[in-house]
C-alpha cells in the first residue's frame, strides 16, 4: 500500500562537485598528520562519495594551536566589533550566493530532501549570521552602583578558544548555531563535524575565509568521535566546549571536560517530546502538524514530536487520519522534486530504527502502517504509525530518531501532564487546543525548553533552544547563546573624589 510513495529509481546525479575534503587549519586546507582518510557515503545507496581527511589527536592539537595563536595575537578578538560584524554579514551574503551548492552537498551527504535544504536549512544559516552580526557591536558590560567609593564596571570579554562538536542531522544549521554566537563575541574556534556528514562544514568554513575571516579563527577538523572529538573535549588549551548529539555522548564529553581543564560545557542532547492533541483541537490541523513534527527530516530531529498524546474522544478519528497522511507521504530520491522523505543517515541508524519497530510490534502496539524498509538499496524506511502505544513500551521511552510515529490515548489534562513529564528528557513539547486556559495550563506545566502551541518546529535565530533534564545544559540561539561565549570581568577602581 505504499505505491504512491515509492519513487525509488536510479539515483539522480547531484548537481555539485566536492571541492574540499581536507581539514581547514590556520586558513589552509591540509591532510591529516597521519595521512589517514575515511569514506563519507551517499545514504541513497550506501556507496562512498568521497574520502575525507581523518583527524585525530594530532590534528586537533594543530587546530587548537592555530586557534590559540589567532586568539592571543589577534586581530580577531581585538578587532573593532563593527568590523567583526561586517565579516559575518559578508559570510551570510556568500551563503546566499552559494545556496545551491551548499544545499546539494547537504542532501548528497545527509539524504534530506534538496528542496528542504535549499528552502529551509540554507536560508536559516544565512539568517542566523545576519542575526549574530547584529549582536557583534552590541555586546557590552555594565556600570555597577556598588557600596563605598569605587567605580565598578563589568567587561564582557570573549572566552577564548571554543571547541565545538556537531551531529549529522542538520549539519549546516548546527554549524550556524555554534559558530555564529562564538564569532560574534570575538572567540576563535575548532569545530569537529560529524563523521557521517563532513562536507558542508568545510565548504562553509571556506566561504568564511572568502568573507575575510583571519586565518586560525575558524578551524574545521573532520573525524570520528572517540578520537578527534574526545581529543577536543579533553584538550587543556580549549576554553569552552559546545556539543550537540546523543545524551550518552554528552555525558562522555562532560566528563572529559571536567577531568581535563574544567572547561564550561553546553550540551544540546536528545529528546522524546510529547505532542498533545486536546479534544477541542482542530483535528485536521493537528494531524498534519503531528505528522510534520515526527516525520520531518526523516524523523531525525532531536525535538521530534515522538509521543503523540491524543484525547480519548478524538482518538479514533485522529488515528485514521494520521494513518492516511502517512500512507500519502512521498518517500524517494531526495534530489527529486516533491519528495518529502529521503533515506536515513546510515546503516547503523537504519538497523536501529528497524529494531525499534520490531520491539513496538512485539510489545503489542498496533502497527497501523509501514514497518519495513522501502526499496532494496540505501536506507529508506516506510513511514510507520503505531497506535495503542503505552508509556512503558520502549518505543514510547527511547529516542528512535526515525520515521516512526507512536500514538497514545489520554483522558484529561492532569493525566497527560503527568505522563508527558514522565521522561528523562525535556527538550520540546507541542500543544493543540482552541482554549487559552488549556494552553496556559499546559505551557506552564510541561517541563521542556520549548513549547509550541498550535504550531511545531518554528525556529528563528532569535528564539532560544535547549533542554530541561537529560536533554541538555544551556540554551543556544538568541541573546541567551552569547553568555556561553563570554567571560564577565569585574573591574573596581577607587574614586579619589567621591563628591564629584
Ligand atoms: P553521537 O552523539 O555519537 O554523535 C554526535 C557527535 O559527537 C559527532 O560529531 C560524533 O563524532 C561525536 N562523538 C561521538 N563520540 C564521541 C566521544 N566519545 N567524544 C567526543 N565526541 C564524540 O550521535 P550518533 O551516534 O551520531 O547518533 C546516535 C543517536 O544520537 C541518535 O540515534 C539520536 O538519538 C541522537 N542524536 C541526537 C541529535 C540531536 O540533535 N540531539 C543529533 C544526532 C544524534
Amino acid at each position: 500500500h505504499f505505491s504512491t510513495a515509492a519513487v525509488l529509481e536510479e539515483p539522480i546525479t547531484p548537481p555539485v562537485q566536492i571541492a574540499y575534503t581536507q581539514h581547514l587549519i590556520d586558513g589552509k586546507f591540509v591532510d591529516s598528520a597521519s595521512g589517514k582518510k575515511f569514506p563519507t557515503c551517499d545514504p541513497r545507496t550506501g556507496e562512498e562519495i568521497a574520502h575525507v581527511a581523518e583527524g585525530d589527536a594530532e590534528d586537533i592539537n594543530r587546530a587548537v594551536s592555530a586557534a590559540r595563536k589567532a586568539f592571543d595575537e589577534g586581530p580577531w578578538p581585538k578587532m573593532s566589533a563593527y568590523e567583526r560584524s561586517r565579516v559575518l554579514l559578508r559570510f551570510a551574503d556568500l551563503v546566499e550566493k552559494h545556496s545551491h551548492d551548499l544545499a546539494a552537498l547537504e542532501t548528497w551527504d545527509n539524504g534530506k530532501p534538496y528542496e528542504q535544504a535549499l528552502k529551509a536549512e540554507v536560508p536559516m544559516l544565512a539568517r542566523l549570521f545576519h542575526y549574530y552580526a547584529g549582536w557583534a557591536d552590541k555586546i557590552h558590560g555594565l556600570t555597577v552602583p556598588a557600596d563605598g567609593n569605587y567605580h565598578v564596571q563589568t567587561l564582557h570579554e570573549p572566552i577564548g578558544v571554543a571547541g565545538q562538536i556537531i551531529p549529522w542531522n542538520f549539519p549546516l544549521l548546527m554549524f550556524a548555531w555554534k559558530v555564529g554566537p562564538a564569532l560574534a563575541c570575538g572567540n576563535t574556534i575548532v569545530l569537529k563535524s560529524a563523521e557521517q556528514t563532513p562536507l558542508t562544514a568545510l565548504y562553509a568554513a571556506n566561504l568564511f575565509h572568502e568573507a575575510g575571516l583571519p586565518p586560525g579563527v575558524l578551524n574545521v577538523v573532520s573525524g570520528y568521535g572517540p578520537t578527534a572529538g574526545a581529543a577536543l573535549a579533553s584538550h587543556m588549551d580549549v576554553d569552552k566546549l559546545a556539543f550537540t548529539g546523543s545524551t550518552d555522548t554528552g555525558k562522555i564529553v562532560l566528563e572529559l571536560a571536567a577531568k581535563s581543564n574544567l572547561k564550561p560545557v553546553t550540551l544540546e542532547l536528545g529528546g522524546k517530546s510529547p505532542f498533545i492533541v486536546c479534544e477541542d483541537a482542530n483535528i485536521d490541523n493537528a494531524v498534519e502538524l503531528a505528522h510534520f513534527a515526527l516525520f520531518f527530516n526523516q524523523g531525525q530531529c532531536c525535538c521530534a514530536g515522538s509521543r503523540t498524546y491524543v484525547h480519548e474522544r478524538v482518538y479514533d478519528e485522529f488515528i485514521q487520519k494520521a494513518k492516511a497522511r502517512a500512507l500519502k507521504r512521498v518517500v524517494g530520491d531526495p534530489f527529486k522534486s516533491g519528495v518529502e522523505q529521503g533515506p536515513q543517515i546510515d546503516s547503523k541508524q537504519f538497523q536501529k530504527i528497524l529494531r525499534y519497530i520490531k520491539s513496538g510490534i512485539e510489545s503489542n502496539a498496533t502497527l497501523e502502517c509501514g514497518g519495513e524498509r522501502l526499496g532494496s538499496k540505501g536506507y529508506f524506511i516506510q513511514p510507520t504509525v503505531f497506535s495503542d502505544v503505552k508509556d512503558d513500551m520502549l518505543i514510547a521511552q527511547d529516542e528512535i530518531f526515525g520515521p516512526v510515529q507512536s500514538i497514545l490515548k489520554f483522558k484529561n489534562l492532569e493525566d497527560v501532564i503527568k505522563r508527558a513529564n514522565a521522561t528523562r528528557y525535556g527538550l520540546a513539547a507541542g500543544v493543540f487546543t482552541k482554549s487559552l486556559d488549556t494552553a496556559n495550563t499546559l505551557t506552564r506545566a510541561l517541563r521542556a525548553g520549548t513549547v509550541w502551541v498550535n504550531c511545531f518546529d518554528v525556529f528563528d535565530a532569535a528564539i532560544p533552544f535547549g533542554g530541561y533534564k537529560m536533554s541538555g545544559i544551556g540554551r543556544e540561539k538568541g541573546i541567551y547563546s552569547l553568555n556561553n561565549y563570554l567571560q564577565v570581568k569585574a573591574v573596581i577602581t577607587p574614586l579619589k573624589n567621591p563628591a564629584w
